[in-house]
């Protein structure tokens, strides 16, 4: 019998009932919200894939492990156990808790960039970049160039191009190079994962000219995943084997806790090198909180320290990923264009493909992500020409992905959520030659996709 899907390695024990609503009903809310999928109320959404970060169900381990917050001041047992985990798992001696990935980003950045240094990484991350560019660094993508095509196959789209690594040492020099930032998935890329073999290289080439190897390892085992089922030699190694591995190759990392940390809310920066961690707890008391709590109250870090171990465990991360391929399989075999390969956390649509008949400046991702949530009450995400937004002349950009991005929360749906979704954009998709496209009425000066309101252009 030919298997349909992994199912889920776990069972229910609470329920948050989800809004059930008529199209009439839903066909007020997008209008109140101006077409715009981020100004929708949580409560009138039915299926919510706006983003997996903080969306996950926590483990009855995991609220067990809240009663057990130890709140004090200094010295949280708590602290203690996730400082343990991170040594364990990850591999690195030092933990500094932050609020989020970006607090981990800001102390990381402020401790290691001198003003007019470089930082290179594999494509950036909006507040990754931020923070570099703040402290005076100046970012250079070194991702290999399949990566900026959608529809090309490669099993390590996130992979680092060593030859324009190499390039960037020779044209500014090792000692302008204070560390390469390599993100393990690659999150804008569609959630591509890097090899070990790349990774191993890109170490050697880099502390052969004493730059640091930084991981964003926000989703790490997403990438662990991918290397056990993809590359020679892995195959038989476990999750944590070969996270242990990927990490044994950088000199510490940022976090994002509410991503592959499977918390809420959180985040950490861990450092092999005393002297960098004795910098950052100087910082740290500054921007977040005492080196033993940073951004963090006890009983989340006792959260974030459990769920290191469960993200580990192989049923959970097998099934998240074949949970995610699953949509995606189901879309392109009923011919809906979709990001190839389907990433970690995500499956991207590509709205360009889909409403070819919409020019770009009409917003066919904007229009998409609206018509879905009309259709059925499922709210996605544009990543197209808005949330490019504009240059520093005002000039629109015109980004060669314009895509909708299905973020996949982890724990939390189940298959017939994804087929609620996977029949919904099929229909749509059936139907697409009626879609007229938007006019954005209201444009904010920056980060416009948070609250632009738009208007359907009429027939
Ligand atoms: C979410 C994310 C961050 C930032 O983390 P926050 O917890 O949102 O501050 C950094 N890098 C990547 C790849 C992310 O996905």
């Amino acid at each position: 019998m030919e298997k349909k899907y992994v199912a889920e390695p776990y069972k229910i024990k609470v329920v948050e009932p989800i809004a059930v609503t008529t199209r009439e009903q839903r066909e007020a809310v997008i209008k109140k919200a101006g077409y715009n999928t981020f100004l929708i109320d949580s409560a009138d959404v039915y299926i919510d894939l706006l983003t997996d970060s903080g969306t996950t169900a926590m483990s009855d381990h995991q609220w067990a492990g809240l009663m057990e917050g130890d709140e004090a001041y200094a010295g949280s047992k708590n602290f203690m156990h996730l400082q343990e985990a991170v040594k364990d798992v990850f591999g690195f001696k030092y933990t500094v808790p932050t609020h989020q990935g970006r607090g981990a980003e800001n102390i990381l950045s402020k401790i290691t960039i001198t003003e007019g240094d470089y930082i290179p990484g594999n494509m950036y991350f909006t507040t990754t970049r931020a923070h570099q560019e703040m402290n005076g660094g100046i970012f250079r993508d070194v991702i290999i160039d399949e990566a900026h095509d959608a529809m090309k196959d490669h099993p390590f789209k996130g992979n680092i191009d060593l030859d324009k690594f190499q390039a960037l040492i020779d044209e500014v020099g090792a000692d302008k190079i204070p560390y390469i930032c390599v993100a393990v998935t690659v999150n804008l890329a569609g959630g591509q994962p890097v090899s070990m073999e790349n990774l191993k290289t890109v170490s050697k080439l880099a502390h052969d000219h004493d730059i640091k190897v930084m991981f964003d390892a926000t989703r790490c085992v997403e990438n662990a995943y991918f290397i056990k089922e993809r590359e020679a030699g892995y195959h038989d190694k476990t999750i944590a084997e070969i996270l242990k591995e990927m990490m044994s190759y950088g000199d510490g990392c940022t976090m994002s806790g509410k991503k592959d940390c499977l918390v809420n809310i959180g985040g950490f920066l861990a450092l092999n090198d005393e002297d960098l961690y004795q910098k950052a707890t100087q910082l740290v008391v500054v921007y977040e909180g005492m080196p033993s709590y940073g951004g963090m109250a006890g009983r989340d870090m006792e959260a974030m320290a459990r769920g290191i171990y469960e993200s580990i465990d192989y049923h959970y991360i097998h099934h998240r990923i074949s949970q995610c391929r699953y949509l995606g399989e189901k879309l392109s075999e009923a011919g809906i264009p979709i990001v190839k390969p389907i990433g970690g956390h995500a499956v991207f649509l590509d709205a360009r493909a889909f409403y070819s008949h919409i020019p770009q400046e009409e917003f066919p991702a904007q229009t998409l992500a609206a018509q879905l949530y009309l259709q059925s009450g499922v709210r996605s995400m544009e990543r197209g020409i808005v949330s490019a937004g504009r240059d520093k002349n005002g000039n629109q950009y015109y980004p060669k992905l314009e895509l909708v991005r299905l973020t996949i929360p982890r724990r939390v749906y189940t298959y017939s959520h994804m087929d609620v979704v996977a029949d919904s954009i099929i229909d749509l998709y059936e139907n697409r030659g009626n879609v007229k496209g938007l006019k954005m009425i209201y444009e904010p000066p920056v980060l416009r996709f948070f609250t632009a309101r738009f208007q359907p252009l009429s027939s």
